[in-house]
């Protein structure tokens, strides 16, 4: 038995036609499988029953199933999703009302291997690549809860969750195709962000192919020795092979470019810190996010405190970086950002 979902939409009409059937089909049944979401072929009511008992017969249509959720006062959602081999993967839905602007950060592996020192599911094993279709699962679902509680789709994507996107690049490459496919959920690829701890090798080549997607770099350090210490991916990828990466990302690709900075006390919150981070931006459109740590339990590193956030972020602005201090949401559940692995 074969996992349709693995198919694309051309070598699906292959087979079709291969087997005597109709290709028009074929697009009938990525859109029943992408658009809608079905799980059983018999969910298909515009294919004939014997169509329908023909690719019962030699495909499955394997799909994640909601194991939890959990709501934060902040109106965050946390998902926790059980996949067909009992490993167990999370999502967050993080609503901004007001500006009518819906985000859900998906994972793309189940636990990471980078081992990124501030965040936990870097101490997780990492177990395995999430399929396309999991990662389509986890948009196709969340967007049902999203319409539910609040009255509205998902506006936004980041592949921001569990897991290095650029490792699992096929994959989530071919999800991405998915999503905007105007046979799957039709959504612009200007409305995903694809986020890596810096792969320089593999940014060029998402330039390369899907060069409308926006792109936000963890960077959380703005030196190489600070960096190493807080991300070992930084050993073989340092700043200047990563700034080389983004430079061809610039000029080759569309998308948005960001900067992701988690402010750590007494690590990458001084003024000195600042004037090298506006160094790295010199020379790219790109925008820098502050992000305000949230504690993994492990006591190694605090969030910095808030003079010091606000002290950055005005040099950074008076040195003309575009900056935006975003607040931790979801912290009350173990949803913010770095704190993902599994736990009820
Ligand atoms: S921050 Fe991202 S890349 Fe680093 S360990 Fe966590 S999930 Fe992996």
């Amino acid at each position: 038995m074969t996992n349709i979902r693995l198919l694309s939409l051309e070598e699906l009409k292959t087979i079709l036609k291969e087997n005597g059937q109709q290709a028009f089909r074929a697009k009938q049944i990525y859109q029943w499988i992408w658009q809608h979401g079905v799980g059983q072929f018999e969910e298909m009511t515009n294919l004939s029953k014997d169509l329908r008992q023909w690719l019962h017969s030699r495909f499955t249509i394997p799909q994640i199933t909601q194991d939890t959720a959990q709501y934060s006062s902040d109106g965050t959602i946390k998902i926790r999703f059980k996949l067909h081999d009992g490993h167990l993967i999370e999502s967050v839905l993080i609503p901004v009302e007001k500006d009518e602007r819906y985000t859900l950060c998906v994972s793309t592996q189940v636990g990471c291997s980078l081992s990124c020192a501030f965040c936990a599911t870097g101490k997780m094993d990492m177990k395995r690549n999430l399929t396309p279709g999991e990662i389509v699962d986890q948009l196709t679902l969340v967007n049902k809860i999203c319409q539910e509680k609040y009255n509205h789709p998902i506006t936004n994507i980041v592949y921001m969750g569990m897991g290095e996107p650029l490792l699992n690049y096929k994959n989530v490459l071919q999800s991405i195709n998915i999503i905007s496919s105007e046979n799957g959920h039709n959504m612009s690829p200007r409305r995903l962000t694809i986020s890596t701890a810096g792969i320089a090798k593999m940014i060029k080549r998402l330039a390369d192919d899907s060069p409308r997607v926006n792109l936000a770099l963890s960077l959380h350090a703005a030196d190489d020795f600070k960096r190493n210490q807080i991300m070992p991916i930084n050993e073989k990828n340092n700043l200047e092979v990563l700034m080389e990466a983004l430079h061809y990302y610039s000029t080759k690709g569309k998308g948005h470019l960001t900067f992701e900075y988690i402010m750590l006390r007494h690590l990458n919150d001084s003024i000195e810190d600042a004037n090298r981070l506006a160094a790295l931006c010199r020379g790219f459109r790109v925008k820098v996010n502050i992000i305000e740590y949230n504690p993994i339990g492990d006591g190694l590193f605090d969030k910095a405190n808030i003079e010091k956030v606000d002290q950055f972020a005005s040099h950074l602005t008076k040195k003309g970086v575009l900056v935006t201090v975003r607040r931790s949401r979801g912290g009350d559940i173990d949803a913010a950002c770095g704190q993902l692995a599994n736990k009820d």
